[in-house]
């Protein structure tokens, strides 16, 4: 794949203060997201997969500075994000699109699919009203619905129908990049396996980019080009997709692995189960923030936080495990 970068985020933190007592001071921190760095292709995919509460959300909601990153850097088509002036991200919000888990929580319950799908050009004053409603139809018509939906409401459809609708209103204006925040989690597997689909149709159309974010292994492997685990705020390993499912490193990624559910369980390569729960960002665990649940920790585990490191001198291929020579074959 030639290096044609599209966004490139560099040591993004967002870390939170939590206030209490009676002069509500900060009593500590919350290390949502705690030095992130990737950068996406154009035409890429990247997954980025995790338990809930890593941070991989946030991360989003970061890039697109609807919230406000405690420090890092965002670069989006060569423009600095972090920086840039609040009038102008209304602009650039036009490149970058998200879709969220729940279309339920950014559908208006009270509008018509058809004034739904409208705004994103009325708000960008963008066509006469007759094109407005030509380009509805031709949104319908992309993500697979009929165009009697316009005169619709949300609570009408389906929940797949309803994400389709999310997908729709996301590519009404050309995005270059999408951000598919969790987009198929509440739905029914069968479901699930035809929004995957018309995302990688959409993509090849329209030569979007993708940031697709999911707590499930399973569903990121079916649509990304390479893959970051993150645990505890931080990418713990990055490979190609198909070479972090034949080869993965880290403990944490190899027990990831093993709770995916496969057809045929002999076959299925069972690496470490994964015990206990994720631990609060709250003052997370010194040294390596997986110790407390990883069966090969060592003294210096709970010590000295190990770094995202290349392996094999592959710029493609990072790890962040003290042991990780134990573990590459
Ligand atoms: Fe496990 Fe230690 Fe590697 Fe962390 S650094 S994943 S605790 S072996």
């Amino acid at each position: 794949m030639s290096k044609d970068v599209l966004l490139r985020v560099k040591d993004l933190k967002m870390h939170y203060p939590i206030r209490g007592g009676v002069l509500f001071r900060q009593v500590a921190t919350n290390f949502a997201v705690d030095g992130i760095s990737f950068e996406i292709n154009r035409g890429e995919t990247l997954g980025i997969v995790g338990e809930s509460g890593c941070g991989k959300s946030t991360v989003a909601k970061a890039i697109l500075r609807l919230y406000e990153p405690t420090s890092g850097e965002v670069e989006f088509d060569g423009r600095d994000i972090i920086n840039m002036p609040k009038g102008d991200l209304r602009e650039i919000r036009k490149e970058m699109q998200i879709i969220f888990q729940d279309p339920m929580e950014s559908l208006n319950s009270r509008h018509t699919v058809g004034t739904i799908l409208e705004e994103p050009y009325v708000i960008h004053g963008i066509g006469s009203r007759a094109d407005r409603r030509k380009w509805v139809v031709d949104l319908l018509d992309k993500v697979g619905l009929q165009s009697d939906a316009v005169d619709r409401f949300p609570h009408e459809f389906s929940g797949g129908q309803r994400q389709r609708i999310g997908i729709a209103r996301a590519i009404a204006l050309n995005p270059k990049l999408l951000i598919c925040d969790e987009p198929v989690s509440a739905l029914d597997v069968s479901i699930q396996s035809q929004i995957l689909n018309l995302l990688v149709d959409l993509q090849r159309e329209l030569d979007l980019t993708l940031l697709f974010i999911a707590h499930d292994l399973a569903v990121v492997k079916h649509v990304s080009d390479r893959i970051a685990v993150m645990y505890l705020g931080k990418i713990v390993e990055m490979n190609e997709a198909e070479k972090l499912y034949s080869h993965p490193v880290h403990p944490y990624t190899r027990a990831l692995l093993s709770s995916i559910p496969v057809p045929d369980p002999e076959k299925k390569k069972v690496h470490d189960v994964l015990t206990g729960e994720v631990p609060s960002p709250i003052n997370p665990p010194a040294g390596c923030h997986f110790h407390a649940r990883c069966p090969y920790a060592e003294e210096k585990c709970s010590k000295d936080r190990p770094e995202l490191k290349p392996v094999k001198d592959n710029p493609n291929w990072l790890v962040s495990c003290h042991l990780m020579d134990n573990f590459i074959n």
